[in-house]
């Protein structure tokens, strides 16, 4: 039976950085992962992936609470908080320290999709938005396609959409969108005659279709799907914002979902640090424990600085987007580049730390499980998703040098 190690952010640092309302949401977050999530996060984490994995009960227990509302505003049907980014973060945070599948799948649904919709009109807050919110239907976001994840300028999108009487027709194919094969709906990047523009496209139109899902390295409980579009019909009143706003509203969700992947960096690199210190407590070698080999603790001294760095770009990130800044663009990439390096990091060295048991997924002798190898696997995509991180380096190294 698995228990959880000691939070030793908890004892290691002070939170006076963070808004008092976020904290307070955090003690929430954090009882519904320890309580609902933790029992089933080695299964979830586990499985090949399948449409019947989706955690419908989790989902419905998260809108319940409220969660899926934290990141809208009051009139929206949201919560109407004064620091919503930097909840919507912190509950990433939560969430991944005890499952990174599980916490990659909400962000899709309601940061991801949430916030393209919340870019929408009323009509479509009102027949999308707060569906999502009340999790009577589950969103996605489709951006990449199989030619081309960085690079979704108009030009280069094979999802083309074309004017008809009453709105307007889709076809192309987007690939790896998370929670596709079960959503009800998906905010989808198209281009239109070289001007991008974002649709709400319902998942049961005619013409939509998904495969089956993804088999992945990590991040097994998060599903991803191809989805088709074959001349799909979609109403004009379906268009988020304007025909050219297409990548404006994505980058918009991405400044949210971004600020997001680092928090969910730091929630899984804190997890393999807390594991971490207790293992090293206990595993003796050469007759002491291993915490008491200078190695290694000069190598956990580095990071627990570094892991609480990345806490604060998150929460950085997440209070300029809560100031009224719309485009964060350094503080955002920042967070998703250094948050996602950290958990790849120290998920590495967790594994190194347990030794053989740090591959076990599950012991022949006992049939225990260590989670280290789960992080080693799951934390690799943060480097990859929602703009990999040469292209966050790239657009840091605009901020510095300049466009040219
Ligand atoms: C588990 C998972 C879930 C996902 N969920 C979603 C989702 O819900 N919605 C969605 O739209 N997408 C989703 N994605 C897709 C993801 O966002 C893309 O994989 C990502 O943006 C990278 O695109 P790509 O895979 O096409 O890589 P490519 O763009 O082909 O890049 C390949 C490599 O080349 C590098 N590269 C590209 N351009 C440059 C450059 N100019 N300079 C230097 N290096 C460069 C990249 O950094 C990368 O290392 C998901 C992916 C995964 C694995």
């Amino acid at each position: 039976m698995r228990t959880l190690p000691p939070r030793m952010s908890e004892s290691l640092y002070h939170d006076d950085y963070v808004p008092q309302e976020t904290l307070k949401l955090r003690k929430k977050f954090r009882a519904f992962a320890e309580k609902e999530l933790f029992p089933i996060a080695y299964e979830f984490g586990q499985r090949r992936e399948s449409s019947d994995n989706f955690p419908w009960a989790l989902f419905q227990s998260m809108a319940k609470k409220g969660f899926f509302k934290v990141p809208h505003k009051k009139g929206d049907g949201g919560l109407g908080l004064k620091y919503p980014a930097c909840a919507a973060a912190t509950l990433a945070e939560e969430l991944a320290y005890i499952s990174a599948s599980f916490s990659g799948s909400v962000n899709a649904h309601f940061l991801l999709a949430g916030i393209s919709l919340a870019q929408g009109s009323s009509y479509i807050k009102r027949n999308y938005l707060k569906p999502l919110m009340e999790c009577e239907a589950i969103g996605a976001f489709a951006m990449t396609e199989p030619q081309s994840g960085s690079d979704v300028r108009s030009d280069s999108l094979i999802t083309k959409a074309s004017k008809t009487k009453g709105g307007y027709v889709v076809s192309g194919q987007k690939r790896y969108i998370t929670n596709a094969g079960i959503a009800d709906f998906t905010a989808t990047l198209v281009d239109l005659g070289g001007k991008s523009c974002m649709f709400v496209i319902d998942m049961n139109s005619k013409g939509v279709s998904t495969s089956e899902p993804d088999k992945k390295l990590g991040n097994r409980g998060e599903l991803t799907y191809d989805i088709y579009f074959d001349k799909v019909r979609v109403p004009k009143e379906n268009l988020i914002g304007e025909v050219g706003d297409g990548l404006k509203v994505c980058l918009r969700a991405l400044m949210y979902g971004r600020t997001g992947i680092g928090a969910g960096g730091v929630g899984m690199a804190q997890s393999a640090f807390d594991e971490s210190v207790k293992y090293m407590k206990e595993r003796q070698a050469f007759g002491k424990p291993l915490s008491q080999f200078q190695h290694w603790q000069f190598l956990m001294a580095e990071r627990a600085v570094e892991i609480e760095n990345a806490r604060n770009l998150y929460i950085k990130s997440g209070r300029q987007i809560d100031g009224g800044n719309k485009f964060p663009i350094l503080e955002s990439s920042g967070a998703k580049f250094y948050g996602s390096k950290i958990s790849v990091d120290m998920a590495r060295d967790a594994v190194q730390i347990f030794g053989g048991y740090g591959l076990m997924v599950e012991l022949g002798h006992d049939g225990s499980t260590y989670k280290v190898e789960e992080i080693y696997r799951d934390s690799k995509v943060g480097e990859i998703y929602e703009g990999s991180n040469e292209i966050h380096k790239m657009v840091i190294a605009r901020e510095i040098f300049g466009k040219e």
